[in-house]
């Protein structure tokens, strides 16, 4: 009997009794079992030494899309896949999350929010969605199904990503032309994974480019972002706005200045969150799939980082 253990830490019990209805026959626990040996590992954000303390493993389960600290934690045995959380709750998620700043923004509700704390009654020119450019970086599980519900809203929709992967109905743009991407561009929506090639990507150039005045979304890593140079660029008007879910440092230090900043919404990386409801299935089938000898999807390529 193959033995599975959720390292998760909140409400591994729950998940257990997903997992236990899921695949009968296997053994589903949520402490680590000693001596014997574990075969999956289901992970979130596991404390130093749980992986590495493991005997066995065949398949690392990830509970997030993003594995970045797995593969800095070096707990990971080279041999052993790191399969990425992809499943439709959090799709339907992140595709919630951005349309809804997306839309906040472009129809002045941040504007219609300060004006009235000051008790202002001003209407602004409203914007058809077709008169906007929206970059999204990464066209990936998340980056994909975002930049098409964008468009099918009607926003004029390029999607930037290493391969210049094709996402119908929108304009797309591979590796070496991130310039021409963003050039011009009223939003910027980052859902690229965090590697050594995307640290530091949304910097003073970078937002150089994009149309005055326009909005920044990022939901992808804190490390793409250059702080200080989105935080120039909100005080000299390139920027109106940035909505940042995910930071540098989590939870956002007290005395970071995104807090006090009229112009940013942070938001405690909540934009997709990871329900059990939905995530079960999708481990359980992958690894009914490595038992049955098939490809498990969305395994993490160690070369590219993501
Ligand atoms: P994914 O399916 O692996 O897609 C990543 C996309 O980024 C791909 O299109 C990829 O290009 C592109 N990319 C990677 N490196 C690149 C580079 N150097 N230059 C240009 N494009 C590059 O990942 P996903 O599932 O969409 O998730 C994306 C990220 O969202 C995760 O890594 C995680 O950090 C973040 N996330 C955040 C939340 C939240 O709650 N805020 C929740 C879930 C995920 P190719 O298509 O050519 O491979």
């Amino acid at each position: 009997m193959k033995t599975l253990f959720i390292a998760a830490r909140s409400d591994p019990e729950a998940m257990a009794a997903m997992f236990r209805a899921e695949l009968p026959g296997h053994d589903v626990v949520t402490k680590a079992p000693g001596d014997r040996p574990v075969h999956y590992a289901v992970v979130g954000k596991p404390l130093p030494g749980t992986l590495s303390s493991l005997t066995g493993l065949e398949l690392v389960l990830s509970l997030n899309a993003g594995i970045e600290h797995l593969l800095a934690s070096g707990e990971v045995p080279e041999g052993v896949p790191i399969v990425r959380m992809v499943d439709p709750g959090l799709v339907e998620g992140m595709v919630e999350w951005v349309a809804a700043q997306l839309l906040a923004w472009h129809r002045n509700l941040f504007v219609y929010r300060d004006q009235q704390a000051a008790g202002e009654w001003r209407q602004h020119g409203e914007l058809m969605a077709r008169e906007r450019v929206v970059t999204v970086l990464g066209a990936g599980a998340l980056g994909g199904p975002v930049a098409t519900m964008l468009a099918a809203l009607g926003f004029q929709v390029r999607t930037w990503s290493r391969s210049g992967r094709a996402v119908a109905g929108t304009a797309t743009f591979g590796g070496d032309d991130l310039a021409a991407a963003v050039a011009g561009a009223d939003a910027l929506i980052n859902l690229l994974p965090a590697t050594a090639a995307t640290t530091d990507i949304i910097d003073a150039a970078l937002l150089a480019r994009l149309a005055p005045g326009a909005l920044l979304v990022n939901a992808g890593r804190g490390a793409a972002v250059v702080d200080g140079d989105v935080l120039a660029a909100l005080d000299a008007g390139q920027l109106s706005a940035a909505v940042l879910d995910v930071f540098r440092t989590e939870p956002l230090p007290a005395d970071h200045p995104f807090w006090a900043h009229p112009r940013v919404l942070v938001s405690p990386h909540v934009a997709a969150p990871t329900h059990a409801r939905t995530a079960v299935a999708v481990m359980a089938d992958s690894v009914r799939r490595h038992e049955r000898g098939e490809p498990v999807p969305h395994v993490v390529d160690r070369s590219l980082g993501y």
